[in-house]
């Protein structure tokens, strides 16, 4: 018996039956005699379809109003939750992020959580209610509704599991688990039985977006337990915990790839001091986050530089190039959104050599061409066309020996 924090993601709410299904698992575990805090993600498919429907009528929706409409996805299954357990005769109350005391930042669209108020979910636990949080969402100290970003939902549930002092943060996803690459894409990927924060925090970063990455790194602050798990089956699935000496530390442990990224080349830049920093301040202005950089030099003083930026960044950024590009002088510049990023990723790298010729090599025996790379210790990544996406990742798994035996 202890408290238990539960969040079922889009395809585990998908519908009315799926609703009822995470009804009677929720009532199963009340049973037992735990307490309960539900966080829910919209249906699946809906948070897109509303993004879809702002962007037919304003081409960039104001931030503000575009997290209105987004937090009401959450605020359906919340309400269709609780009304779905009280008609099992449950008491169950739902809430949205206000109500919850979630206080984020003011960035709209990916807004940072400041403090959870956790006094009433408290009251309402102690009274043996069912608690049902509406995921992804928070307000400002201004009363604004504000969203946490895509996957936001694993965030709030990590959030209040760590603010309510929970024995544990159950993920229920279309997956058992974390796998050695996405298992949706590579039928010989591995499940992995534990994994530690810092492993799952650069999966996360690569786009493994099983978890998102503010919700690892929110439990490792916190020492917060997750178990990632299917919501279809009963089976056990990841545990994500603080690094334990007893944990394997492969080579590579983990292939990730990454479909949303965009790539921005500014030709024939002047190649002085000051010019990289006309070009990624203004952007930097904007809260663009920029990935993997590279420049090359040319003849006559002259380089090329080439960057990625997220997929749903690529206007914006473009746009400002442009107006960059006219006033430091620069040829033209380039855009490119058929790209992926592919990545090995592996605490136990830092101690080998070797591990980029072997990814290098198997990428060229599939005549894959590399346009960018970046490396750290624990992982190296390359920029490929986005039609190869799922070969690369194929070979790559196969090539570091993470294959599951038939
Ligand atoms: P939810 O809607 O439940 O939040 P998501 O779609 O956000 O689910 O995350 C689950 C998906 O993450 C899986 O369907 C899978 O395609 C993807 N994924 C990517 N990399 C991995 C990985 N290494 N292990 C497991 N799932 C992964
Ligand atoms: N509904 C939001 C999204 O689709 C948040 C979440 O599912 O975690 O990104
Ligand atoms: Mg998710």
């Amino acid at each position: 018996m202890g408290l238990i924090v539960q969040k079922f993601g889009g395809t585990s709410v998908a519908d009315l039956e799926r609703i009822r299904y995470v009804a009677k698992r929720v009532g199963k575990t009340y049973d037992q005699g735990n307490d309960v805090i539900v966080i829910l993600s919209a249906m699946a498919g809906v948070t897109d379809r509303l993004i879809d429907m702002a962007a037919q009528i304003a081409e960039s929706p104001e931030k503000r109003e575009l997290d209105v409409l987004l937090a009401t996805g959450e605020q359906t299954t919340a309400a269709l939750l609780a009304i779905t357990l009280k008609d099992m005769n449950y008491p169950a109350i739902s809430m949205l992020g206000h109500q919850a005391k979630l206080v984020t930042d003011c960035t709209f669209g990916n807004a940072r959580i400041l403090e959870i108020g956790a006094g009433t979910i408290i009251d309402l636990i102690e009274k043996r209610n069912i608690v049902v949080v509406a995921g992804f969402q928070g307000c400002d100290i201004n009363g604004n509704i504000t969203t946490l970003g895509r996957g936001g939902s694993d965030t709030s549930a990590v959030a209040i599991a760590s603010a309510l002092k929970a024995d544990i943060c159950e993920i229920y996803t279309d997956v058992d688990g974390i796998y050695t690459a996405d298992p949706n894409i590579c039928k010989k990927a591995r499940k992995i039985n534990t994994i530690s924060y810092d492993e799952m925090l650069n999966m996360a970063s690569l786009g493994a977006k099983v978890l998102q990455i503010r919700s690892v790194g929110f439990a490792k602050k916190y020492n917060v337990p997750i178990h990632v798990r299917s919501s279809f089956s009963e089976e056990e699935g990841t545990m994500v915990v603080s690094e334990d000496s007893g944990m394997e530390q492969l080579v590579v442990s983990a292939v990730t790839h990454d479909k949303n990224q965009a790539r921005i080349t500014l030709r024939k830049v002047h190649d002085q001091p000051g010019v990289a920093a006309k070009i990624f301040s203004p952007i930097a202005e904007t809260g663009i986050v920029v990935d993997m950089i590279i420049q090359n030099t040319r003849a006559e003083g002259q380089t090329d530089l080439t960057f990625t930026v997220p997929k749903e960044d690529f206007s914006a950024a473009m746009e400002i190039e442009r107006k960059v590009a006219g006033k430091i002088g620069a040829e033209d510049v380039l855009g490119d959104k058929n790209i992926a990023k592919v990545s090995v990723v592996g605490v136990g790298m830092k101690n080998h050599s070797g591990v980029a010729s072997i990814m290098f090599n198997t990428l060229a025996r599939e005549n894959i061409n590399i346009m960018m790379i970046s490396t750290s210790e624990i992982r190296i990544s390359c920029v490929i066309e986005e039609k190869y996406t799922e070969l690369a990742v194929r070979v790559l798994h196969t090539a570091f020996g993470l294959d599951k035996e038939d």
